[in-house]
């Protein structure tokens, strides 16, 4: 199908934050000496975590920052992961810190989450952030990644003020969900957030104005699920086999069937190439943020 004019290209979007993290990067330092520091913790060796680390890591050098990156064994205790927290709350060259989730079983997340210092907090998890965000103190707070590089999608379909129109966001956690429904709410549209426990979902999905879905089941989301002319936001990545690419191949795919939803939305994003590359590119400038409170400076608008 030619999605030509429908599709919001996370792809492109996330060049354009980038390269505007890369303009900032450099006045910044020019004019006030200060490089942003990123530091990234992972404990153990899940494979996926080691790419998204590795992934991050090239990118903060792309921007111009100061990259750290801790790598920790799997059986390394809880003490030692707070330890290396603390001695990055204290370091003046970090600016930002991200402790890769999931952690192994053994180690509290959210006692480690809780450790960061809420100004170097650019995952925007810590308590302090969660508040300001909830309270719509958005200037002052760290804004979870994903779901602040879903609202610029957003924004491009739609403008800033979502004034009149329903939104429904399909996944209530902490990490998406819950943020994108305070953002959506921010920019004054009326939300309602879904759950595994919701009954009717086709139903309350398809009065959306704008739907969005964070679930991780695949391609859950319908074309009849979709109202004429909605935009649709596909958090989701699910990893699904796809013998039609060879024995034992597999391939990305959203929370949203694409083709069938584009029949009915006016904006969708793709999987991949929507949400993903926002994500990484929302850390960059939540870093870039970060570095400019210390320096004093005006806050970039992304
Ligand atoms: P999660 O497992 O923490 O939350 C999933 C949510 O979906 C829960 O709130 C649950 O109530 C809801 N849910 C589960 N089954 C449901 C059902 N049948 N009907 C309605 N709701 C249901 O997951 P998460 O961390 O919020 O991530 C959601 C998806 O987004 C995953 O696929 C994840 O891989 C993806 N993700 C993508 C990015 C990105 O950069 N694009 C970042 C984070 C997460």
């Amino acid at each position: 199908m030619n999605d030509e004019g429908k599709r919001l290209d996370g792809k492109v979007a996330a060049e354009e934050v980038v390269a505007k993290v890369k303009a900032e990067t450099e006045k910044l330092t020019a004019e006030s000496g200060i490089t942003p520091g990123l530091a990234v913790i992972i404990v153990g060796e899940d494979p996926a975590s080691q790419v998204y680390v590795a992934s991050k890591g090239r990118k903060a050098k792309e921007c111009g920052f100061h990259s750290v990156q801790i790598t920790l064994s799997a059986d390394t205790p809880e003490a030692e992961v707070l330890g290396h927290v603390q001695s990055l709350n204290d370091d003046p060259s970090v600016h930002g810190i991200l402790v890769q989730l999931p952690l192994p079983g053994h180690i509290d997340e959210n006692k480690v989450i809780q450790t960061i210092s809420p100004d170097k907090d650019v995952d925007g998890f810590h308590y302090i952030n969660v508040g300001k965000l909830g309270t719509g103190d958005l200037s002052n707070a760290f804004v979870p990644c994903t779901p602040a590089g879903s609202m610029i999608l957003l924004r491009k379909a739609l403008g800033d003020d979502l004034s009149g129109l329903n939104a429904v966001v399909i996944g209530r956690s902490n990490i998406v969900g819950k943020p994108m429904a305070n953002l959506l709410l921010a920019a004054n549209a009326t939300v309602t957030i879904a759950h595994s426990r919701t009954k009717n979902l086709q139903d309350i999905a398809s009065q959306a104005d704008i739907l969005v879905a964070a679930v991780g089941r695949p391609e859950m989301v319908k074309e009849d699920w979709v109202k004429p002319g909605a935009t649709v936001i596909d958090v989701g990545i699910n990893r699904v086999d796809a013998p039609e690419r060879g024995e034992g191949k597999t391939r990305l795919t959203g929370d949203v069937d694409y083709e069938g939803a584009l029949e009915n939305a006016a904006h969708a994003t793709p999987v991949p190439g929507g949400v993903g590359p926002m994500t990484i590119a929302l850390l960059m400038a939540n870093t870039l943020t970060a570095a400019s409170r210390v320096a004093g400076r005006e806050l970039p608008k992304f």
